[in-house]
């Protein structure tokens, strides 16, 4: 299934893409669902290699249709690359920085990605540079290197996790291609229906598809998406020598779940908003961070390059980390546990794990709003926030 045989016009909107793209070929009794192919190796010529699949750590006929579709969802003109992991993705994305190169990161960048960027630091493979990523004049001066050398990668997030800062991706972007470094977006949290990166001058974005582009909590998966053939290629060749490659059981529901991405992404994007506003005038609530509130410091640039504010958002409880705590015990519909981006809603006080930054507060809960009614979520909350501050 290549993209010239299924064509993703411009004029479609992005909830049609969800629903069309990626299916098998409309021949008569042809199945409207691409099927799932268990094959490690395939029948080659026995003479020509390129162009074949030839083996299944390479390609898999399964992964093809998820490629395409996010692909034609961020607005490339190449398949994107699907791994077995977000984190599978960050790693080979990483090995594009050349060696004695500088990364420059965000410091509330996603865990894993962080310790992942510190440990190959620690080894002495690149310069980690971590700056505060809403802050342009800082970001740039980790970019230049002030005298120093110059970044190779920009490392873009937005909004971060778990504490809902807006980077600047336009101007970031821009600023690194001034320094010849390239520019790599996490744009998990948004999705392309919410900001579309390449757009603003990325060169690689990356999902981790567990989140909301499989949307239901049940696969881990990765994937990058580029229009630069010659950084597709690499990206390609560490997938294939590295072998971080994703189930085809997995890329299926990946797809299966990417069918209702619009739905599920406008349900949860109104509900987090309508209780970030509910939030931000509880008792039991000292200061609520989501892009989509008018007094969120990152409102009007989120604005500016976003189509809506996501729908995470992260609290800080009255009374620190013993209420926040209490206040998690309390809930009864909510689900505690880390990951987000599923139909069901989920809640973690993020430093209880052992490497979150210092500089996310320990009464910080970060929200994963999901699919189900607005006013049953919100009476979880605020008997749970009442019962957990006793205000
Ligand atoms: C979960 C997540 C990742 C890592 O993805 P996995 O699929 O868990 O490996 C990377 N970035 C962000 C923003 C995430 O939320």
């Amino acid at each position: 299934m290549s993209l010239e045989k299924h064509p993703h016009p411009s004029h479609l909107h992005a909830e049609t893409l969800v629903v069309a793209v990626g299916r098998p070929e409309r021949t008569h009794d042809a199945p409207v669902n691409p099927p799932i192919v268990l094959s490690s190796t395939y029948v080659g010529t026995g003479t020509v290699v390129d162009g074949d699949r030839a083996y299944g750590r390479y390609s898999n006929p399964t992964w093809d249709p998820l490629e395409e579709a996010v692909s034609a969802l961020e607005g490339a003109t190449l398949p994107g690359l699907l791994f077995g992991s977000g984190l599978a993705a960050v790693s080979a994305a990483l090995s594009l920085i050349p060696a004695g190169g500088v990364l420059v990161m965000p410091k509330h960048s996603y865990q894993g990605a962080l310790v992942m960027a510190q440990e190959l630091s620690a080894k002495g493979l690149f310069a980690l540079r971590t700056v505060n990523i809403a802050d342009n004049n800082e970001v740039i001066d980790a970019l230049t290197g002030e005298g120093e050398r110059a970044a190779s990668m920009l490392w873009l997030e937005s909004p971060t996790n778990p504490m809902l800062e807006v980077a600047d991706l336009r101007v970031l972007s821009q600023a690194a291609k001034a320094v010849g470094a390239l520019v790599v977006t996490d744009n998990t949290f948004s999705t392309p229906l919410v900001q579309k990166p390449l757009e603003l001058g990325s060169d690689i974005v990356l999902h981790s598809v567990t989140k909301y582009l499989a949307g239901h909590s049940d696969v881990v998966l990765g994937i990058l998406v580029t229009s630069d053939a010659k950084l597709r290629g690499e990206l390609l060749h560490h997938r294939s020598i590295h072998g971080a490659i994703a189930g085809p059981f997995e890329a299926w529901l990946a797809l299966r779940g990417l069918r209702t991405l619009a739905l599920r992404v406008e349900r949860s994007q109104a509900t987090a908003a309508e209780l970030a506003n509910r939030l931000q005038v509880h008792d039991g609530v000292d200061a609520v961070r989501f892009p989509g509130l008018d007094s969120d410091p990152g409102h009007q640039r989120a604005k500016d390059q976003m189509h809506g504010f996501g729908s995470v958002l992260a609290i800080e409880v009255a009374g620190g980390p013993e209420a926040a705590d209490a206040v998690i015990a309390a809930l009864e519909l909510w689900t505690p546990a880390t990951s987000l981006g599923g139909v069901e809603s989920l809640i973690e006080r993020r430093r209880r794990h052992a490497n979150e930054p210092e500089t996310v507060p320990g009464n910080l809960l970060r929200l994963s709003v999901g699919i189900e009614n607005v006013e049953d979520l919100w009476a979880d909350l605020d008997q749970a926030l009442q019962r957990g501050t006793n205000r």
